[in-house]
């Protein structure tokens, strides 16, 4: 059965970001395209086919499920790299599969050994190093602790990665922090060179530092936001428009959201519409009834405040977000029909809702809303 609200994704947008990315980077940089967070919300199934097409091999997931996932999506050959979670039954699979992952922790280099001799394979790790961030990565301690276990099994571990990750490279305040972070960094790798820990590639940049930050490039960027079309927050876009003549936006938003007009009314002036006393029609007023709440990810913070394109105007949300519908006030439009496209997020004629002015509406920034985008809505791939 067909639901009224699916999520459009254009290849066309997809393969023009990765493009921009790869020039940007320079060919010699590996770009892991990251689909965690179910690919932004985008969908997994879908995007991860559609990034192998655009010629991507390299994809990146928080945890083993979300890398099972991929791992049955893709069409050719990859690689899958875990930055997160995995559950301890989860490794042998993991290594099975030559899906690499990250050592951020004494207790997970200990499993991993015990899993890859009962496995009977090299474990593909990347030492994944605490530079400044105080999340997940190994202290000084603990990393040799990791090294030197690493050395007395040679045939378990395969060290194919070490990196780390910038806490907040999209705003200049982080500027020192990520500075420092950086030079760490540098010092701790080549600690492990004099150690003998070689790996084949060095990684930390998210999007935002490696459009920012060049130097943090290394063998390989980490690149979730920019490819689906979205800047991560305006002064990385800023700072790469600032000295170009164009000053459009190089990138294209690859998600559009729609749905349809299930009902079309009238309501007299006074009257109160929906739940409760959010809007009262200050004239006689005609309203579209559309089939999304906040059960399929749109905010009930967009109550009164949301809109909508409907025949190629942009309208107004009126009343409070239910769990599974909106109200538009559609008097502005005479020959709105049950059926007819309401679009969320993206363009219907001249006119465009990006996530960001969304987004800036609820409080969400561009990440959160688009991972919020339910995993059950229908995703349709188009040019
Ligand atoms: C999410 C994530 C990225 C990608 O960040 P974007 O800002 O979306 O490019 C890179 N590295 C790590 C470790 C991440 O968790």
């Amino acid at each position: 059965m067909q639901s009224a609200t699916i999520i459009e994704l254009s290849q066309s947008a997809i393969e023009y970001n990765l493009k921009f990315i790869q020039v940007q980077m320079g060919d010699k940089i590996i770009i892991s395209s990251v689909v965690k967070g179910n690919a932004y919300g985008h969908g997994i199934e879908e995007i991860v086919p559609i990034i192998e097409e655009c010629g991507g091999n390299h994809f990146s997931v928080f945890s083993a499920d979300e890398a099972y996932r991929v791992f049955h999506a893709t069409r050719g050959k990859n690689t899958i790299l875990i930055l997160g979670f995995i559950p301890d039954n989860g490794f042998e699979w993991v290594i099975k599969n030559d899906i690499e992952f990250y050592i951020s922790n004494l207790y997970r280099a200990r499993k991993v050994l015990e899993e890859a001799k009962k496995t009977g394979k090299k474990a593909i790790v990347h030492l994944d190093i605490e530079t400044g961030m105080n999340r997940t990565g190994l202290n000084d301690k603990d990393l040799m602790e990791v090294v030197s276990l690493i050395q007395n099994n040679t045939d378990q571990f395969y060290v194919r990665g070490v990196c780390t990750h910038f806490a907040g490279a999209e705003s200049i305040s982080n500027f020192v922090r990520l500075k420092n972070q950086d030079q760490r960094f540098r010092e701790i790798v080549s600690l492990l060179k004099g150690k003998g820990i070689v790996p084949d590639i060095l990684h930390a940049a998210c999007s935002a530092s490696a459009m920012v930050y060049p130097e943090t490039r290394y063998d390989m960027v980490r690149i979730g936001i920019m490819q689906y079309g979205f800047w991560p927050s305006k002064e990385t876009f800023i700072h790469y428009i600032h000295n170009k003549t164009d000053k459009s936006d190089p990138l294209r938003r690859a998600l559009r959201w729609k749905s349809k007009v299930m009902e079309v009314k009238s309501v007299c002036q006074g009257e109160f519409i929906g739940y409760g006393n959010y809007y009262q029609a200050y004239n006689n007023i005609k309203i579209a009834i559309i089939p999304v709440g906040y059960y399929n990810g749109y905010s009930r913070s967009l109550s009164n405040q949301g809109k909508v394109l409907i025949n190629n105007q942009r309208v107004s949300i009126i009343g409070m977000v239910n769990m599974n519908m909106i109200i538009a006030n559609i008097s502005k439009l005479p020959n709105v029909k049950p059926g007819d496209e309401v679009v969320m997020i993206g363009k219907q004629g001249k006119y465009q809702l990006s996530v960001a002015s969304f987004s800036e509406l609820s409080n969400q920034v561009n990440y959160e809303l688009l991972t919020r985008l339910p995993q059950d809505i229908n995703r349709i791939k188009t040019k």
